[in-house]
């Protein structure tokens, strides 16, 4: 993991300094890993720089950076659960070929989702990604093959 939910250094202009998502990089260089779907739902969004997947549950996930030449998927199309949507990429602002994660809680109803702390950031109520993806069964940086930051 590269960069963390919360305050940072900004590592790249135009990013912010509070990072609303976790950032997981293309390990090694260049991009083009396979980039898969957390959790299932719907294209709802598949701009410059944001894919976003709405689940059944209400609560939106999206996966940054990814150019859109790489992308397999498109707005309106059902994802299933590791489905694969796309490469890693670097579509700007990025300082190196990564994957970011973010949560956004609009409209959600999964009752585990709403426990969480919810964080106001650009785009509306988000959560941390690495909390959320355990009530999926999903670890998003295991500790024996992933260092957080
Ligand atoms: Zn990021």
């Amino acid at each position: 993991m590269t960069s963390r939910f919360g305050t940072r250094e900004s590592p790249a202009a135009g990013a912010g300094t509070w990072h609303p998502a976790v950032d997981l990089p293309n390990w090694l260089n260049p991009c083009g890993r396979p980039v898969y779907a957390m959790v299932p739902g719907e294209v709802t969004l598949s701009s410059a720089l944001f894919l976003s997947i709405k689940t059944p549950e209400g609560f939106t996930v999206s996966y940054l950076h990814m150019y859109k030449s790489d992308r397999i998927v498109d707005v309106g199309d059902q994802i299933a659960a590791s489905q694969q949507i796309g490469a890693m990429g670097n579509v700007a602002p990025s300082s190196g070929c990564h994957l970011d994660i973010r949560v956004n809680v609009a409209g959600n109803t999964n009752p585990e989702v709403a426990k969480l702390r919810v964080y106001d950031a650009a785009g509306g109520g988000c959560v941390n990604p690495i909390e959320v993806f355990p009530l999926f069964g999903i670890e998003i940086c295991p500790a024996d093959n992933c260092s957080h930051v």
